[in-house]
């Protein structure tokens, strides 16, 4: 039976559908199937023809994320196609030739319309479900009016620190460490499991 996480409130809650694994079935270098062996001690897709040497490593992608804030609001953004109770931190993957730092400025700008300015490292989490490592960065944002990129976001919403729970994904505990430094300690929400129907 299928399960979906589900939010048991309507408080900001996060997963980061975006980038979900393809399921190679073909060489990309060569075009031969893809077949199962043991690489570096695991077993791994790699080419049927051994003579090429790809192989589907499927090591986690790099996600930078911001705990993006201005007089004790946070900013949340929910993307398109997200239940309307979902909301998470701002998101997104590195381009090639760029610095995390450069990175999650990119985003801000690119998300909600802001300047920011990039402060400390909050943390790295992993997000095995997503097959992804999160880079979480205080993000602290210029004055000016939010606007959203209606290609990514539905809506955003500022939350102030003291109502602001952290979630159960590596986001969340990007927020719970922000939380932390502030000497906050909001009670973290639950995801629960619920049958499709
Ligand atoms: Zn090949």
């Amino acid at each position: 039976m299928p399960l979906e996480i589900s939010a048991v409130n309507s408080a900001p809650l996060c997963l980061e559908y975006a980038h979900m694994q393809y399921d190679y079935k073909y060489c990309p270098i060569c075009k031969n199937e893809l077949t199962t062996s043991e690489e570096g001690g695991l077993e791994r897709k790699r080419c049927s023809d051994r003579e090429c040497e790809f192989v589907l490593w499927n090591n986690p992608t790099p996600v930078l994320a911001a705990v993006a804030h201005r007089n004790d609001e946070v900013v949340l953004v929910q993307s398109i196609g997200w239940p309307v109770h979902w909301f998470s931190l701002i998101t997104g993957f590195m381009e090639a030739g760029e610095s995390p730092e450069e990175g999650i400025a990119r985003e801000v700008k690119e998300e909600i319309g802001l300047d920011c300015k990039v402060g400390e490292l909050l943390g790295v989490y992993e997000f095995i479900q997503m097959n992804q490592i999160i880079i979480a960065y205080d993000v602290i944002l210029s004055e000016g009016e939010i606007i959203i990129d209606r290609e990514e976001l539905v809506d955003f919403k500022t939350i102030r620190s003291g109502e602001l729970r952290p979630w159960p994904s590596g986001t969340g505990q990007a927020v719970k460490k922000w939380l932390s430094q502030r000497g906050i300690e909001n009670k973290e929400l639950e995801f629960k499991k619920l049958k499709k129907s």
